[in-house]
């Protein structure tokens, strides 16, 4: 066959070449023994094997990665689960039949769910199905050899785990989502990845390249393709190993000016792996992932943002208030919307539930003590919710006086994501900073869903529309005086950074990840860089 090519969506930048691996969700044969008891016995012994080996990888895991596993492990240990499994095997169905079929109806619920965050824990329930049935079938893991390229529908976190990625490889997906759990790993990893790049000819084991920074695969490449690629590949090495070398020196464009570059974090773990010499603060911390198990209560949420203070020795930490709703919806808290892009989330949610608002309020008066706290408010729309907002801060850190218990109030500011406020910013003159969240921004301005594969390249922040509006944020907060950063995931983009420091930008805030390669693109861009190549 001759050299081919097809093309994708980059969900984590890199290069990997190697031998073409296809995903396989197959378990092997299964023999029944007849016998409904049996049949139950080994199902739950299937279940309980399945649940130690993802205990197993969790204990050598890095801790988002842990938090995954410790999703499946919750699963494969609530019984409504395998229930409808049970129940099958009694009235005479196998084990293996009766786990499938009742896992087939969960995933497929997943499947077709509104939402990003519950499609991409389909994936998490695949893995389960599988693991299971391989421990019904006797199978151990189907493990692709090191340096593969893996092809498939869509991988599973357990699939990405069992990789020895040091080793090299890279992931192709049919479908897939740069959302989804694997993304999010293969982006922290430095594991090259691309999505949507629907069927290709090719066999098990074919020679591919995978350009995962132009969005290409090629298939049995000829002499050219390979010469081409090692031209590529060998650039984009050197220029990330020299990024790397430089990382802990502040950020500066080439004409000399000084652009703050912070990390944007989730979990206060995070911070254990990122040298804080290596950037300039924390620009944006997501508090979200403190209410995925419930609503935390105010000493966790303190402990959990004194930490990161604690570590920023000094350095700014910006912390968001809970931005549950759109594609993060919190059990018990959030509501269900045809649309919830477009409903109760962000700041909205939080002012609608000031019971669960003021404990997080307080836990951040409380931290604040411990550094340089900033707080923001997500999806504000109206002068009136950061007022609101305001208003309850003031009365906390009243209450908090009043018990003699040590805080501080800290500067409150907005995120510019929705497109009134980035149209006229004018309501808020009296706000502390202005963080432009391009991720939201771009989805509302092209009306183009960010979970959406579909309308992947119309989501485009590149897009001259949403530039012009990140140059007229940037330009009110520069006659304003009130400090604009962008914490989207363009401003961690080496093509986007020259676009946003023409629009007036310096303030970025990056996935850790990102911080090398961001850095050495603000240190190639001058400033007076032209913005006009926006589409
Ligand atoms: C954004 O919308 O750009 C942003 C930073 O917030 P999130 O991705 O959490 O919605
Ligand atoms: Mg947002």
């Amino acid at each position: 066959m001759p050299t081919h090519r097809a093309s994708g969506t980059v969900a984590s930048i890199g290069y990997a070449s190697g031998p073409l691996y296809f995903l396989e969700r197959g378990s092997g044969p299964y023999v029944a023994s007849g016998n409904p008891a049996t049949e139950a016995e080994r199902l739950t012994a299937a279940i309980t094997r399945a649940s130690a080996a993802v205990a197993e990888l969790m204990a050598v895991a890095e801790p988002e990665s842990a938090a995954i596993l410790e999703f499946q492990i919750a699963m494969l240990e609530d019984d409504s689960l395998a229930e409808p499994a049970f129940a099958a095997v009694v009235r005479g169905i196998d084990a293996a039949t009766a786990w499938s079929a009742a896992l087939a109806e969960h995933i497929a619920e997943y499947e077709s769910a509104d939402d990003s965050y519950f499609r991409a824990r389909s994936a998490d329930l695949t893995d389960i199905r599988d693991s299971v049935l391989r421990a019904l079938s006797g199978i151990k893991s189907g493990r692709a050899p090191a340096g593969a390229v893996l092809y498939g529908n869509d991988i599973t976190p357990t699939q990405f785990l069992a990789m020895d990625w040091q080793r090299g490889g890279g992931i192709v997906l049919k479908q897939g989502s740069s959302a989804s759990h694997v993304a999010m790993l293969a982006r922290s990893r430095g594991v090259p990845m691309l999505v949507g790049v629907g069927p290709i000819e090719a066999a098990n084991d074919d020679l591919v390249l995978l350009d995962a920074e132009h969005g290409r695969i090629i298939v049995l490449p000829d002499t050219e393709a390979q010469r081409e690629f090692l031209k590529a590949s060998t650039a984009h090495h050197q220029l990330l190993n020299l990024a790397r070398s430089q990382v802990r020196r502040s950020a500066t464009t080439s004409d000399g000016e000084h652009v703050d570059v912070f990390v944007n974090i989730a979990e206060p773990v995070d911070v254990d792996t990122i040298d804080i010499a290596t950037c300039d603060g924390v620009g944006l911390m997501r508090t979200e992932f403190l209410f995925t198990r419930g609503l935390p209560d105010e000493e966790t949420q303190y402990r959990a943002y004194r930490k990161v203070l604690e570590w920023a020795a000094g350095k700014p930490v910006t912390i968001r208030t809970v931005d549950a709703g759109g594609d993060k919806p919190v059990r018990g808290y959030t509501i269900d919307e045809a649309n919830p892009f477009l409903g109760l989330r962000g700041i909205r949610l939080s002012l609608s539930r000031p019971d669960v608002f003021r404990v997080q309020v307080r836990a951040l008066l409380r931290a604040a003590v411990h550094g340089e706290l900033k707080v923001m408010f997500p999806m504000i729309s109206l002068a009136a919710e950061y007022r609101a907002a305001e208003v309850i801060f003031r009365e906390e850190a009243v209450a908090l006086a009043d018990a003699a218990i040590p805080h501080r109030m800290p500067p409150l500011g907005i995120m510019v994501e929705v497109p009134a406020v980035a149209i006229d910013p004018a309501p808020f003159r009296d706000v502390a900073f202005f963080s432009i969240g391009s991720n939201d921004l771009t989805q509302y301005v092209m009306a183009a869903g960010r979970d959406s594969g579909a309308v992947n390249t119309l989501g485009d922040v590149r897009h001259a529309a949403v530039i012009s509006l990140i140059r007229s944020v940037a330009r009110f907060g520069e006659v304003n005086a009130i400090p604009v950063s962008l914490c989207g995931d363009a401003g961690g983009d080496p093509a986007v950074i020259p676009l946003l420091i023409g629009a007036g930008l310096r303030a970025l805030s990056v996935a850790p990840a990102q911080l090398p390669l961001a850095k050495a693109a603000i240190a190639r861009t001058g400033t007076r860089d032209s913005s006009d190549a926006a589409r």
